[in-house]
């Protein structure tokens, strides 16, 4: 048996914490959680996760010290950190893409399993597909309407064309995916 792949996650918010301990654990994964950056940068040399989620308000240090400070380090500066908020700023996203966080997700947007999920896929534990859209064919300029976009179809933040994402869901069947609309770039 493959094991357990190991997560740190560092939110500030007691409720919103616990939670995502909760539905990681329910995926598979070893957890160990804190409110504290200065504990991520400990919690992180001693166990070397797989991935972190940092929280950018974090009680001491923010998610995006916490980022800088660990990159510095030879051993801890490979590992995936995920920057966390509840309420999304655009400059916020901006500076998490800079920064090369591995990812930025707002607690308003997604779910804690959606984010288990998009976890999975970043360790290569399941896998996903970008597919270009071809707006000129068959029902694609309907689905766009429908969805609210633009005819050209383009990232708001950035302007990339927008893609569909599609995550393999074995739990239906070989062939079934889930779909959502997502920016190559911005990765939302
Ligand atoms: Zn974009």
């Amino acid at each position: 048996m493959e094991t357990p792949k190991k997560i740190i996650i560092a939110i500030k918010d007691d409720f919103i914490r616990e939670t995502y301990s909760e539905v990681f654990k329910s995926q598979g994964f070893f957890v160990s959680e804190t409110k504290k950056g200065e504990e991520v940068l400990v919690l992180a040399e001693e166990e070397k996760p797989d991935i972190i989620i940092a929280d950018i308000h974090l009680s001491d240090l923010g998610g995006f010290e916490v980022l800088k400070t660990l990159r510095r380090k030879e051993i801890v500066k490979e590992i995936p950190i995920i920057i966390f908020v509840q309420i999304e700023k655009k400059s916020e996203r901006m500076e998490a893409i800079e920064l090369e966080a591995k990812d930025f997700i707002a607690a308003t947007d997604v779910t804690p399993l959606e984010v288990a999920r998009k976890v999975k896929i970043a360790l290569g534990e399941q896998k996903s597909y970008m597919i270009a859209i071809q707006k000129h064919l068959y029902n694609a300029k309907d689905l766009i309407t429908d969805l609210g976009y633009n005819y050209d179809f383009k990232c708001p933040i950035c302007g990339s064309d927008l893609v569909f994402n599609l995550i393999r869901d074995l739990s239906k069947g070989e062939k079934y995916f889930i779909v959502s609309v997502m920016c190559p770039k911005c990765k939302k």
